[in-house]
């Protein structure tokens, strides 16, 4: 970098050493830090995503043929989702077995990832994994292995918040989605009511008028489930799934993991083109030639076609699912690919970076789109504490859309941040806005290795105006908020003359007295403010760590309860690069 800008590198250790930054002249630098000493230099650089263009050149290298030419239909992808306890599980075990001819093998079946089942004529393949968990990681990742999601909602217990989730999920992948109606063997099961809370959801059943198919069904019982894959079938008609079945394969890695007598072992999802035995492929940074695949039920394969799931051996490394694999023209190109792969790939993790796909449109970056004459979609992911200001929010959100800027919820709620909603955001390319609420510290901790913007406002005003400015390109100075310590409440003391004490135990960093601090319940904000007083048993203390046990008071506040959390934070402020 120093030689492409005409300084030494003296020059950018000293700059980022004013700037707080410790690093050496070997040292890969962040994007931040490459992006503040151009910025100082008056210097023009453009972050590409490791590989991205070069990527393109790999996969040119591959010859990757992507033509549609001789395409003919081919098997519909499903991932089964929905509320923990609804049936998934069970579904999928079902639709498994009922496919298992008698006699065949004693029915024993390999959980592979995933796994293809025959109706009349026809086949779909099912991905094992259930939930929207594997779905959107893959996603982030810029692979979309599924067709059709089937919706598992049990009868008697209607929709719930992972139902919710699912919806948001499958929308924001633009994946048609059937609705399972489970457990109508159950008493209590209410079909009627589900579709309305469907409905209430924006997912209209037919017999509202809409178009979502929904099956009443029962996993325990079987009813419904051939009525499940003929629908299945008929939306993968209308979906007109095709891929060309003659040429390399490509596809994506499903599952991967090393397996002791095997070696590295990986189910693949082939996607076009048919895959055999013998091929060079690369799988990401992994690469070998395929000695030998198996279907779901361990019987050995020579070739697979489109919508095939496979557990294929002879990668030289275990994949991550979510990669791409191709079959290469030969051998030594296979072997390029994948080392110019693992180089990136150690590149971006020395620099701290995510790397992979991602970025897109943030509220920073919008004004970019926009200068650039494109049609801008900021996307966001719109959480808040309370309904009444989920709906305040959006309101005036929406009244910011301009011809070129175009805004769109990926999904909206009340409640704390979740990882839920970073992942989402991540594989969506959206920014997180949190009214009056926080995220947890998972969701913190995956924000920050995704690279997810979060945005937090506890003042409406600011939180248009900034989104506002986003549009116009003026964005200002943030105040980056760091949080420094967490405290569960664990009992509450009333102590006449002194007022009620939290008595906590720090979960983790530090607490101080005299520390900024929110009051969280439930990734609420309930109030904000200061310590006013801090104990360590009898004593009175500066500082409190990580697994200790401490007193609290704060000044003004004595709402407190059991469950609660106390957040601690510092403030710095970040200067914005326009
Ligand atoms: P998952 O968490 O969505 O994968 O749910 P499971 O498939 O593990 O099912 C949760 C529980 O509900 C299990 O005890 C199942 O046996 C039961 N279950 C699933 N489907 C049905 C059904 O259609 N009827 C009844 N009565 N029980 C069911």
């Amino acid at each position: 970098m120093a030689a492409r800008l005409n300084r030494s590198a003296a020059d950018i250790v000293r700059f980022l050493l004013q700037q707080g930054e410790m690093v050496t002249a070997t040292q890969s630098l962040s994007d931040d830090m490459i992006e503040l000493f151009a910025a100082e230099l008056g210097a023009e650089v453009r972050i590409t995503e490791p590989g991205a263009e070069q990527e393109e050149e790999l996969l040119r290298a591959l010859e990757v043929d992507l033509a549609d030419e001789g395409a003919q239909i081919r098997p519909a992808v499903v991932t089964v989702m929905g509320h923990v306890d609804h049936g998934k599980t069970l579904l999928l075990d079902r639709i498994r077995s009922s496919n298992v001819v008698e006699g065949e093998a004693g029915g024993i079946t390999q959980h592979i990832g995933a796994y293809q089942t025959t109706r009349g004529d026809h086949r779909i393949t099912f991905i094992d994994t259930p939930g929207h968990e594997a779905f959107t990681a893959m996603r982030a990742r810029g692979a979309q292995a599924t067709d059709v999601v089937v919706l598992v909602v049990a009868a008697d217990d209607g929709v719930m918040p992972q139902t919710a989730e699912a919806i948001d999920h499958a929308q924001a992948a633009d994946v048609p989605i059937i609705v399972a109606i489970n457990k109508m063997d159950r008493p209590g099961a209410d079909a009627d009511r589900v579709r309305a809370q469907l409905a209430e959801r924006g997912l209209v059943p037919e017999s509202y008028g809409g178009e979502v198919i929904t099956v009443p069904m029962s996993a325990m019982t079987g009813e419904g489930i051939d009525e499940l894959l003929d629908q299945i079938l008929l939306v993968a008609e209308l979906e007109e799934l095709t891929a060309p079945a003659s040429g390399r394969a490509v596809g994506i890695v499903l599952e991967a993991h090393l397996d002791r007598g095997r070696g590295p072992v990986a189910t693949v999802l082939v996607q076009r083109g048919t895959l055999r035995i013998g091929e060079p492929m690369v799988a990401g940074a992994a690469w070998g030639r395929v000695r030998a695949m198996t279907d779901d039920r361990g019987a050995p394969l020579s070739e697979a076609g489109p919508s095939m799931p496979v557990e294929v051996l002879g990668l030289g490394e275990v994949a991550r699912s979510g990669d791409l694999f191709v079959v290469a023209p030969d051998e030594k190109t296979a072997g390029k690919v994948a080392e110019t792969r693992e180089h990136w790939q150690r590149q971006a993790s020395l620099a701290g970076t995510a790397g992979g796909s991602g970025g897109g449109a943030r509220l920073e970056d919008i004004f970019k789109q926009v200068q650039a004459g494109e049609t801008a979609t900021l996307n966001l992911v719109l959480k808040a504490d309370v309904h009444g200001s989920l709906e305040a929010v959006t309101d005036s959100l929406r009244k910011l859309e301009r011809e070129d800027v175009k805004l769109s919820f990926v999904s909206r709620g009340v409640g704390g941040i979740n990882e839920n909603d970073v992942q989402l955001a991540a594989a969506s390319e959206a920014t997180i806005i949190g009214f009056n609420v926080r995220p947890d510290r998972n969701a913190r901790q995956t924000a920050e290795t995704e690279d997810v913007e979060v945005r937090l406002y506890e003042i409406i005003y600011d939180l248009i105006s900034d989104v506002q400015n986003a549009m116009v390109g003026l964005l200002e100075p943030e105040f980056e908020e760091i949080v420094v310590g967490e405290a569960q409440v664990r009992q509450v003391f009333r102590i006449s003359g002194v007022g009620p004490v939290a008595g906590c135990v720090v979960e983790h960093g530090n607490v101080r007295s005299g520390a900024k601090v929110r009051f969280l319940r439930d990734g609420t904000i309930i109030w904000k403010g200061a310590i006013s007083s801090l104990r360590h048993f009898q004593d009175d203390v500066a500082e409190v760590s990580a697994g200790m046990e401490c007193g609290i008071g704060l000044s003004d506040f004595s709402d407190l309860k059991e469950g609660d959390v106390i957040e601690t934070y510092t403030e710095r402020e970040i200067a914005r690069v326009a």
